[in-house]
């Protein structure tokens, strides 16, 4: 039987197919990572380092993220900042269901990392990753902005190896919709 490759060999990409075995899934991986529309979920003083990492200073469009998306139908990565209640935790959540797939998180600073300063409070939920997961987790309380580039780096790099195929099974996951998400 014919080999993939060789398919794509006969059809003259015979360099990108040596360079990379699925260039499919190399393209998709290049065009999501380089135009990641962010929702920020500001919950506390962390936001106002996500705010300003997106200024002149540090400018993270030039890395492709397009911040402060109109809602989270139209975003691809959420960015929460700040102290997590848990009160606020389903709306959190309900927002997170809410983004279309595929769709990406990083946890920014110490509070919604693990609670920080908070982590014995009884109204705080110790790190967001008990309600939506979580891809990437930025420390510091709280971190420099040049920390959410590093996060952002990271999340870029998990991208371009990611396969949809491995993350979401046989299912093709559906799009958001009201009805879905409850909204
Ligand atoms: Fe504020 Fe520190 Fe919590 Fe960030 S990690 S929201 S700076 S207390």
């Amino acid at each position: 039987p014919s080999q993939p490759g060789a398919a794509v060999e006969r059809r003259g990409l015979g360099p990108l197919a040596r360079l990379a075995p699925d260039p499919v899934k190399v393209v998709l991986n290049w065009g999501r990572r380089y135009s990641l529309w962010c929702f920020n979920f500001g919950l506390a003083c962390c936001a106002i380092e996500f705010i300003a990492a997106s200024m002149a200073k540090h400018d993270f469009i030039r890395m492709g993220v397009i911040p402060f998306a109109p809602g989270p139908r139209q975003a691809d990565l959420m960015i929460v900042s700040g102290t997590v209640t848990d009160k606020m935790a389903p709306a959190v959540k309900r927002l997170y269901e809410q983004m279309p797939e595929p769709k990406y998180v990083i946890s920014f600073g110490a509070c919604s990392n693990s609670g920080g300063p908070y982590w014995d409070s009884y109204s705080v939920t110790k790190g967001v990753d008990q309600i939506i997961p979580v891809d990437v987790y930025v420390p510091g309380c709280p971190p420099r902005p040049e920390a959410l580039l590093q996060g952002i780096l990271k999340l870029q790099e998990k991208i371009a190896r990611e396969s949809l195929a491995e993350r979401y099974g046989d299912s093709v996951p559906a799009p958001a919709t009201p009805a879905a998400t409850g909204a």
